[in-house]
């Protein structure tokens, strides 16, 4: 007997007529769900990212293959992920070969090459992968039926909404439960065909196998297994062409858009934020209606799988702002669909005009004004879409049109007026170095080698003072040539423009750039993540290119080359918490590590640390607004200190921000945990360990009263 088998078996000629003609059916209504698609996302402003084609389509490839964002922070659902991709990817492929065989290669070449050790491993191959896919959907069912707090469609902003999220649950359990249905009945179709005929060179399908003899035990054998085959064929068959073409419109569709939206994501998404097209009129200042989105932007939408990672990272949703970036993701969905999409082709409610307002009608400009552009949305969300940037668009339109928190209104004017957010006169910037036993050069008069930009918090707040005379003590220390910019350093401009002020931002942005290029240095110091993400990846396409470093990395440079030797290991028990501009946003995670290493403290990690780590509820200038939190929740510095906390004995809660020091040495109060735990900046630390006096300065303690005015606190 010749290993293979007749495709088509007891089917008559109208009824195989029948199946090609449900395929082009089935094809045509999928085309026209993805012309739909395509003719939504040409809806957008401008075009569709896709400079560099090749580095783009490799790398989409890789991170598709691999599962490498889909895996991360939930292993079990991202290995069944890939079983189901995998599992997915050999039977589709298996099909095609199969209609390859049977409608070009036999009829049009006479070329048979489906039978044989081919067709043996074609069945090995899809036997194995079509079990894979079962168990990889059993393990997503049972995720879903345990309900984790990411899967709960709970909206945390309080909204009902026009639509019912109800359909989401029966969407998400149609499409596992449509590939479910497809799978069993695929098996059942091939365990049949076996307990059939029972060829014994069917074993290579060994899980088909043995259902086909457990059908044959239980008496499903000879004409019983063909008629039921018969039934099943067609069961399955139209089964799997109403898959097909309800891909375009349903949960499926993620299948075809996520790729696109790896393919192209704005590899600098959040870090450096697009600037205004070239003379923007108003209407094309952020975002406004559907159509202000981008191509780019629309298509994510639909990548979007509702899987909620985003959700669970999310500082604002976690401590009752009314913000959730997948559900803003979600409502943006249901718009762009209500306004161009195929459910405004089919006239289905909840319908959109083209000019209805997405920040009012669609979502609430509190959700807007509570995120805190930390990036944590972005940084676990599997397809890739840009939620800052998004919301950052949003803002933008916002802020154009005066519509926003008068706080936030009076500090953005503060910041124009008199280049900082604490409205203090220029001339006060530096006057923190005057209270050092030495001097600092000041870098528009005279080469140095490291030109530090100090930033507002970390040159105006008294606390933040010390914490600036803490590290310029040690660069001394070290005979680290450096120096200052003085009353020219104006707001380096990161929170101003992460609040959606971009032509503020711009202002400073370029007197900042006049001022450095006219000094002569090596290389840009800061010791504020904030300022030091935006002047090394927003400064440079407006002119100003430098080599920038934190003062962790350089503190570590120090200890490394020698520059700086410990005195003494401190045996401090530490935690360390990464700033979202450090770490997220720059990658920056070991240097402070190595650091507190190298001065000898015991690191205990908070269980969310590095790239998962919790934002202090400060950024994207969430520090200049009113508060939006709803409800008895910590907030998101209390959370983190509360964290450190159920730690158990930790001396310190060490960081490397000035607005961190700020939020978290506030919110220790806050908490009810003074006294437990004290807050250290890293350099404080470093200082500490190198025995230098003034000792005062090490011991941190509670930060000066200061009336407007008074010269900034000394150590
Ligand atoms: S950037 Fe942070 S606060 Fe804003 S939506 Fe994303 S996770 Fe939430
Ligand atoms: S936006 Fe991304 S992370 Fe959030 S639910 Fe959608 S796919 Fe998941």
């Amino acid at each position: 007997m010749t290993e293979t088998r007749e495709t088509f078996a007891g089917l008559s000629d109208w009824q195989v007529a029948l199946w090609y003609t449900l395929i082009a059916v089935s094809t045509a209504i999928f085309a026209w769900g993805v012309l739909l698609l395509v003719l939504k996302y040409r809806r957008g402003r401008s075009g569709l990212r896709f400079d560099r084609p090749l580095q783009r389509l490799g790398r989409t490839a890789w991170i598709v293959l691999s599962h490498a964002w889909i895996r991360r922070r939930d292993g079990v659902a991202g290995a069944a992920h890939l079983a189901v991709f995998y599992g997915f990817v050999v039977l589709f492929i298996g099909t095609g070969i199969l209609a390859f065989q049977d409608d070009v290669a036999e009829p049009l070449l006479g070329w048979t090459f489906w039978e044989g050790p081919f067709y043996l491993g074609y069945s090995l191959f899809l036997d194995v992968f079509g079990f894979a896919l079962l168990a990889g959907l059993l393990v997503l069912c049972g995720k879903r039926l345990s309900r984790p707090p990411r899967l709960d469609y709970g909206r945390v902003d309080g909204r009902i909404g026009d639509y019912n999220r109800g359909r989401y649950v029966v969407g998400d359990w149609l499409f596992v439960g449509a590939l479910l249905f497809l799978g069993v009945t695929g098996f059942l179709l091939e365990a049949l065909r076996i307990a059939e005929t029972d060829p014994s060179f069917e074993r290579w399908a060994p899980f088909g196998w043995l259902v086909g003899q457990g059908l044959q035990e239980v008496g499903v054998g000879g004409e019983a297994a063909s008629a039921a085959h018969f039934r099943t064929w067609w069961v399955h068959g139209v089964a799997a062409l109403a898959f097909v073409a309800a891909i375009p419109f349903t949960k499926a569709v993620h299948m075809l858009a996520a790729p696109a939206s790896v393919a192209t994501r704005d590899e600098w998404a959040g870090r450096r934020l697009q600037p205004l097209p070239e003379g923007a009129k108003a209407e094309e200042v952020g975002v406004g209606v559907v159509a202000d989105l981008s191509p780019t932007y629309l298509l994510q939408l639909d990548a979007c799988t509702k899987c909620g990672k985003c959700h669970a990272a999310c500082p604002a949703a976690a401590t009752g702002y009314p913000l959730s970036p997948r559900d803003l993701v979600l409502d943006l969905r249901e718009q762009a669909e209500g306004t161009y999409g195929a459910r405004s082709a089919l006239g289905v409610a909840p319908l959109y005009g083209p000019e209805a307002g997405i920040v009012g009608a669609t979502i609430r400009p509190e959700t807007i004004w509570s995120c805190m552009q930390c990036m944590a949305c972005v940084e676990i969300c599997p397809v890739g879409i840009e939620h800052v940037p998004i919301i950052n668009h949003l803002r933008r339109r916002l802020v154009d049109l005066g519509e926003m928190d008068p706080l936030l209104q009076g500090t953005l004017e503060t910041i124009y007026e008199s280049g900082n957010s604490f409205g203090e006169q220029k001339r006060k910037r530096g006057r923190w170095a005057k209270g050092l036993e030495f001097e600092v050069k000041d870098a528009r008069k005279e080469p140095v080698e490291l030109l530090w930009f100090v930033g507002d918090y970390a040159s105006l707040d008294p606390r933040n003072v010390r914490v600036s005379q803490t590290l310029a003590r040690i660069l001394h220390h070290a005979g680290v040539d450096f120096g200052i910019l003085y009353e020219a350093e104006r707001n380096a401009g990161n929170d101003v423009r992460r609040a959606g002020e971009e032509g503020l931002f711009t202002d400073l942005a370029q007197s900042n750039i006049e001022a450095i290029s006219g000094c002569e240095f090596e290389r840009i110091l800061t010791s504020d993540p904030h300022s030091f993400n935006t002047i090394r990846n927003e400064y440079p396409p407006l002119g100003g290119s430098w080599e920038v470093l934190h003062h962790t990395e350089l503190l570590l440079e120090l200890l490394e080359s020698g520059a700086i030797a410990p005195a003494r290991s401190l045996g401090h028990r530490v935690t360390y918490h990464d700033p979202c501009h450090l770490g997220r946003y720059n990658g920056v995670y070991d240097a402070p590590r190595q650091v507190l290493a190298g001065i000898g403290c015991e690191l205990v990690e908070m269980p969310r640390n590095r790239d998962n780590s919790f934002c202090c509820g400060a950024g994207g200038g969430r520090i200049w607004m009113s508060e939006l939190k709803q409800g008895d929740a910590p907030r998101p510095s209390e959370s983190r200190i509360h964290e450190a906390i159920a730690l158990g004995s930790v001396d310190y809660f060490v960081t490397a921000c000035p607005k961190d020091v700020t939020m978290y040495e506030d919110a220790i109060k806050t908490s009810g945990h003074q006294g437990e735990i004290e807050l250290r900046e890293l350099s404080e630390l470093v200082l500490e360990s190198l025995d230098l006096l003034p000792v005062a300065v090490a011991a941190g303690g509670a930060p000066p009263e200061r009336e407007p005015g008074d010269p900034p606190a000394t150590a």
